[in-house]
This record gives structure tokens, C-alpha cells and sequence, in this order.
């Protein structure tokens, strides 16, 4: 059997990885290059940013997920060589007003979790200036993958397998037939397939079929910057309010992000460089000593309540969709592609994929 993966972003390519598994000969088609937009714009956090005021929907795939990525960095370091530094580095929330609430929350996960003072905060993470207002919270179980480096594994070892890429290729048109899908035209060439599947991202709803149903995505833009410090400044990622820190192994300390409805402007602009560079200065003083190495800005695929879209179209029976992921596709990417393939190969699915299903919600 033949499938084609629109969208080459951790989702397409985790769900190619998964349908190739299964059997599948897998095509991946992507406008630009894999792995250069949200997926390799977001942070890497492999956690919703407050888990317990997400969605349970959201909490059971990024759960699953969490406990998975390991085994996934792993295997993809001994297949490729590339190690997507998979690291446990810990969560600090600073000033964390529903405390009650995330308490509870961890006690359910069985998660270890601290409510450190100020003493225990500076000695898990030195050199922080800590707003006065307690409570903070540590979970020191929470991990981060570069997710940049996860991309290169993946795509490494798709083309080791046998799945081909074409980069720079957007599709353009879908013929259907009989509440099928026949084909998909791309600018040079027309290709068939028995089973499709969109993983677009921010760009899902734009791109199938005309005249069906299509799923309610929008983008949000999110801005990040990237200080070149030293390795040991900061050992685990940092939440205070909207933004955050997070530690790169060899020094880079990523601070982030904006969330902004700007339509498909990826532009970086000066008022979110500013607003997160006093973010990250002010939280942690030494910053101002190393240089700002780069500032980009990514597209989130925003859906409602942001859960993701996962499973059948509703009309066209071999169409299939993986997208809106929204703040959390990479934490849940893994546990989404598993379910996807799950139902495509009819086997018992891992989470109850009621409320993923592509329907009008
Ligand atoms: C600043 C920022 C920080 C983030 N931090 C985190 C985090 O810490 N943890 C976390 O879990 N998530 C985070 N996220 C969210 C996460 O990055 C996204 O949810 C996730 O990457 C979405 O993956 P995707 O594969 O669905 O989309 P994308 O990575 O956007 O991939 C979609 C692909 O489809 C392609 N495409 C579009 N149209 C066409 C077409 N017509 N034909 C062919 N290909 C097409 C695009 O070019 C693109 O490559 C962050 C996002 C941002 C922007």
C-alpha cells in the first residue's frame, strides 16, 4: 500500500515513521525543507507549559509521549548518529498562583514534585532573581529534546528506510473521485496513492481538498530568541508567567516565546526581541554578558481548545489528518503519529481517539 504525507514537520515525519512500520511505501511531500517551520521554530519543552490546566485530551498524548521520548532519542541516535539530547533537565515555575491545583495534578501522575523556598530555589538553580511572591514548584522528571537536532535524526533515518522526500513541493490540487482521493498534483508531477494524509501544520485547513470539510486551524505566530551563554548558567528550563527558559546542553539558553494572531507573517519584529530579552535578563541577571545569537518566529497550528485533529476525514475515506497541535506538537507528536497509525492499521489505538476525531467540534 501506498501512502503520501503532506507536511514534512515532526508530525509528518513521526507518522511516516510509524506508517512505514506498519508497511506502508511512504512518500513525504513538503513545500519547503522538512523540518523548518514550527517544529523546528518551538522550544523542545516536552510538557503543555501548565499541564494541569490543559485539556485531557492534550494531557494523555503528551504523556505518553513523555514517556516514550527516550526510547525514540535512543534509537534514533544508534540509527543515524545524531543525538537529539534528550535531557531531563527539570521545570521551575516561579510564582505559581494555582499551586492547589498542580499539586493535585502531579499526585494523580504520580510525578515527584517540590515546592521549593527561595534557599532551595537558588541552590537547584543559582543565579535567578526570584520574584518575591511564592509559590514556586519544581518537577524535576520533566525532559526537553533540541528539537532541531530530532528533525535531522528523523529525517536521516526516514531516507535510510527507504521513505522519499520531495522538498520543494507543494501540493496544489487533489483529484477526487467516488469520495476518494485519485491523486494529488504537485507543480512537476501528479502522484497517486492508496491512503493520504495532511500533517500541514498552520497550514492544514488552507491546503485539501475544495469544496469538503476542512479542519478549524489557524496560525498563531510565537517569537524566540537565542542567547549564546556558557554551559552550567542554566541547568534546568525556568516558567515565569507566559514566558520561559530553557537550557541547551552545550550553553545556548533559548527564551520564549510570544503568542500572537498575526496570520502567516513570520517575521520577526524589534517589540518581541525587546520584551523577551528584558524577560530573560531580568530573570536571570548574567544573561546580559553573553549575545543574542538569533531571533526567529515560528507558526503554531492553532486548533480548538488545542486539541489536535487525528484520524479520518469525514467524507473522503482514504484522506486521513495529523495537525493543530497548537503550543504542543512536540511533546505530542509521538503519542499522535502511534494513535494515527493505529487507526489507519486498525489496531486497538493507545488513547481513545474520540476527541481527536476530524469532525466539526
Ligand atoms: C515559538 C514556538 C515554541 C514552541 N515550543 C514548543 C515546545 O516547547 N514544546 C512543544 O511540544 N511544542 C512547542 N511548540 C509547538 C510545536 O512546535 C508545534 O505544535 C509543532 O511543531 C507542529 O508540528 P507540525 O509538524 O504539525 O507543523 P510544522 O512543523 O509547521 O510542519 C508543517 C509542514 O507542512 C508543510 N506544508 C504546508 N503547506 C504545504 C503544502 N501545500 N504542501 C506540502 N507541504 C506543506 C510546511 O512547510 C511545514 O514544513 C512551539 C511552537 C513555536 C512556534
Amino acid at each position: 500500500m501506498d501512502c503520501i504525507i503532506i507536511g514534512g514537520g515532526i508530525s509528518g515525519l513521526l507518522c511516516a515513521r510509524e506508517l512505514a512500520a506498519g508497511g506502508f511505501r511512504v512518500r513525504v511531500i513538503e513545500r519547503n525543507t522538512v523540518g523548518s517551520e514550527a517544529s523546528w521554530a518551538g522550544g523542545g519543552i516536552l510538557s503543555p507549559l501548565y499541564p494541569w490546566r490543559q485539556p485531557l485530551a492534550v494531557q494523555n498524548l503528551s504523556l505518553w509521549s513523555h514517556e516514550y521520548y527516550p526510547k525514540l532519542a535512543q534509537s534514533l541516535k544508534q540509527s543515524t548518529g545524531i543525538d537529539p539530547q534528550w535531557n531531563r533537565c527539570g521545570l521551575l515555575w516561579l510564582d505559581l498562583p494555582d499551586l492547589d491545583v498542580a499539586s493535585a495534578w502531579c499526585r494523580r501522575q504520580h510525578m515527584c514534585c517540590e515546592t521549593p523556598d527561595q534557599d532551595k530555589v537558588n541552590r537547584i538553580q543559582p543565579g535567578l532573581r526570584i520574584p518575591d511572591e511564592e509559590p514556586h514548584l519544581w518537577l524535576s522528571g520533566i525532559a526537553q529534546i533540541r528539537n532541531p537536532r530530532l528533525l535531522k535524526a528523523l529525517k536521516q533515518e526516514l531516507e535510510s528506510k527507504g521513505v522519499d522526500i520531495l522538498e520543494r513541493s507543494p501540493v496544489i490540487h487533489w483529484q477526487i473521485r467516488n469520495n476518494k482521493v485519485v491523486s494529488i498534483d504537485l507543480p512537476q508531477e501528479n502522484l497517486k496513492a492508496d491512503l493520504f494524509l495532511i500533517a500541514a501544520g498552520a497550514w492544514s485547513a488552507k491546503i485539501g481538498p475544495e469544496n469538503f470539510w476542512s479542519p478549524d486551524i489557524h496560525p498563531v505566530k510565537g517569537q524566540m530568541l537565542l542567547f549564546r551563554a556558557r554551559p552550567g548558567l542554566l541547568v534546568t528550563m525556568v516558567q515565569l508567567g507566559e514566558h520561559y527558559l530553557i537550557p541547551r546542553l552545550d550553553g545556548r539558553i533559548l527564551a520564549g516565546s510570544t503568542v500572537e494572531k498575526a496570520d502567516f507573517d513570520k517575521r520577526p519584529t524589534s517589540q518581541a526581541y525587546d520584551r523577551l530579552y528584558r524577560f530573560a535578563v531580568n530573570l536571570l541577571p548574567a544573561l546580559a554578558d553573553f549575545p543574542v545569537e538569533a531571533h526567529w518566529a515560528g507558526m503554531r497550528p492553532e486548533a480548538p481548545k488545542g486539541i489536535p485533529y487525528i484520524g479520518p476525514h469525514p467524507q473522503l475515506e482514504n484522506l486521513y489528518y495529523d495537525c493543530g497541535h497548537f503550543r504542543n506538537g512536540v511533546v505530542m507528536a509521538p503519542a499522535a503519529a502511534r494513535l494515527l497509525a493505529d487507526l489507519v492499521l486498525h489496531r486497538a489505538p493507545i488513547v481513545d481517539p474520540a476527541p481527536y476525531l476530524p469532525i466539526n467540534r
